[in-house]
C-alpha cells in the first residue's frame, strides 16, 4: 500500500510537471481526441480511484449494521451498553472540544491571518448549523431502510442498536437470527479482505489523480495557514492522543501509532473516515485487540461524531478568517466556535470536504464573512487527507480506551507487534 501511494505520488507529479495547456499532447482515441494529460489523470486514475472508494465505501452500511447487531446481541449484559455508549460520547466530545480550543488559542498566538491582503472576487454559500435539538431528533429513523439507502450513519445505528437488543430479548428466535448475523458479519469481513487485496492499485490511482491535478499555485500567501493547521493535526495525533491513551488505559501508545498505518494510507488517500470506516474496523478488532462488542459500536459512532482534525482546521480557519477580514473575536465568539464547531462534527459523517461545509456553519454563527473560506479551499485537499487520518486515529484510541475500561480489551494483541 505505501508502495502503491509512493507510485502514485511520483506518476502524478511527474504528468503535472511533463504536461500543461501549452504542450500537453493530444492523442486520438476511438476516433474522439483527447489530451494526454486528462486521459490518464480523468480516464484512469480518477475513475480508478473512484472505483476503489466506492467499494470500500459500499461495505459501509451492511458491515456498520450487521456488525453492530452482532456486537449487542452478544454482550452477555445489554444495559452495558448504556455504559459503553456514555464513554464513547464523553470521550468523543471531550477530544473534539480539546481539538478546536487548542488550535484556537495556537491560532491566536501565531495570528496566521496578519498581513493578508484580500483578493477581490470570493464567494461561498453556507449552510445553516443543526440546532442540538435537530442533531438529537434526526437521530431516530422514521425509515430504515431509507437511513440505510442514505447511509445516514446516526440512523443506522439507533436501530441497529435496537435490533440487537430485541434479539437478546427474543428467545429462542433470538437465538437463530443471532447466528445468521454472525454468518454474515464473516463474509462481509471476508470482503473487507478481499478489497483490501487491491487497496494497493486504488491508492495508487488516487494518489496519481490527486498529484496530477493539485494546483501548486494556490498555496501562494497561505503557506503560514496551512503549516499551523498541519503542524497542529501531528501534534494532536502525536501528543493527545498517546497521552490519554497512556494515561486512561496504560498502553504503549506507540503500538497504536504503528499498526494504524495501513488505516491511516487508506484515510489519506480517500480523504473520508467514513469510506475508510471498514478498515478502521478491521484494524481495532484483529490489530488492536478490541473486542467486536466494543468496536462495532463505537468506531462507526466515531467515524460520523468525531472529528478532531476538522476541528483543528476549522479554529485556526475561523482565527485566520477573522484576521484577514480585520474582525476581533470576543470570548463569547471563541466559545460559539468551540461548541459550533462540536455540534457540527457531531451532526455530519465524515466525507471528504465536509469540513469546509462544517466551517461555513461555524462561520456564520459569529458572524464572519463565509466568503472567507474562498481563501482557502484551493489547498484544503491537502489538508483534507492529513485531518482525515487525525480523524481515523481519534476512533481508534477511544475505540482502545473505551475497551480496555470494559475489560474487552485483548492486550495480547494490542501488544503483539506482528500482527
Ligand atoms: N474528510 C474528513 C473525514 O472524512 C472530514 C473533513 O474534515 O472534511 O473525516
Amino acid at each position: 500500500i505505501l508502495i502503491g501511494m509512493l507510485l502514485g505520488i511520483i506518476i502524478g507529479v511527474l504528468l503535472q510537471w511533463s504536461f500543461d495547456e501549452t504542450n500537453d499532447r493530444v492523442i486520438s482515441l476511438f476516433g474522439l481526441s483527447v489530451s494526454f494529460k486528462e486521459f490518464f489523470v480523468l480516464g484512469i486514475f480518477d475513475a480508478g480511484g473512484q472505483i476503489f472508494v466506492n467499494l470500500l465505501r459500499m461495505l459501509v452500511v451492511p458491515l456498520v449494521f450487521v456488525s453492530l447487531v452482532c456486537g449487542v446481541s452478544s454482550l452477555s449484559d445489554p444495559s452495558k451498553l448504556g455504559r459503553l455508549g456514555g464513554k464513547s460520547l464523553f470521550l468523543y466530545i471531550l477530544t473534539t472540544c480539546i481539538a478546536v480550543t487548542f488550535a484556537l488559542i495556537m491560532a491566536l498566538i501565531i495570528q496566521p491571518g496578519e498581513g493578508f491582503t484580500l483578493p477581490t472576487e470570493t464567494v461561498y454559500e453556507a449552510k445553516e448549523a443543526p440546532g442540538l435539538a435537530q442533531v438529537i431528533i434526526n437521530m431516530f429513523p422514521s425509515n430504515p431502510i431509507a437511513a440505510m439507502a442514505d447511509g445516514n450513519m446516526l440512523q443506522i445505528i439507533v436501530f441497529s442498536l435496537l435490533v440487537g437488543f430485541a434479539i437478546t430479548k427474543a428467545g429462542d428466535a433470538g437465538k437463530k437470527i443471532q447466528g445468521a448475523f454472525e454468518a454474515l458479519n464473516e463474509v462481509i469481513m471476508k470482503i473487507v479482505i478481499v478489497i483490501m487485496n487491491i487497496a494497493p492499485y486504488g491508492v495508487f490511482f488516487l494518489m496519481a489523480e490527486l498529484a496530477a491535478s493539485v494546483d501548486i499555485n494556490a498555496f501562494g500567501n497561505i503557506l503560514q495557514y496551512f503549516f499551523l493547521v498541519f503542524f497542529l493535526l501531528i501534534l494532536h495525533a502525536l501528543i493527545t492522543y498517546p497521552v490519554l491513551l497512556s494515561t486512561l488505559a496504560r498502553l504503549n501508545p506507540l503500538i497504536l501509532l504503528i499498526k494504524m498505518k495501513d488505516t491511516a494510507i487508506f484515510a489519506f488517500s480517500s480523504s473520508s473516515s467514513s469510506a475508510t470506516l471498514p478498515v478502521t474496523m478491521a484494524t481495532a478488532r484483529n490489530k488492536l485487540g478490541v473486542d467486536k462488542s466494543v468496536a462495532s459500536f463505537t468506531i462507526p459512532l466515531g467515524a460520523t461524531i468525531n472529528m478532531d482534525g476538522t476541528a483543528i482546521m476549522q479554529g485556526v480557519a475561523t482565527v485566520f478568517i477573522a484576521q484577514v477580514y480585520g474582525v476581533d473575536l470576543s470570548t463569547t465568539d471563541l466559545l460559539m466556535v468551540v461548541l459550533t464547531a462540536t455540534l457540527a462534527s457531531v451532526g455530519t459523517a465524515g466525507v471528504p470536504g465536509v469540513g469546509l461545509i462544517m466551517l461555513a456553519m461555524v462561520l456564520q454563527q459569529v458572524n464572519l464573512p463565509v466568503e472567507g473560506i474562498a481563501l482557502i479551499i484551493g489547498i484544503d485537499r491537502l489538508l483534507d487527507m492529513t485531518r482525515t487520518v487525525v480523524n481515523v486515529t481519534g476512533d481508534s484510541t477511544i475505540a482502545c480506551i473505551v475497551a480496555k475500561s470494559e475489560n474487552q480489551l485483548d492486550k495480547k494483541m494490542y501488544n503483539n507487534m506482528d500482527l
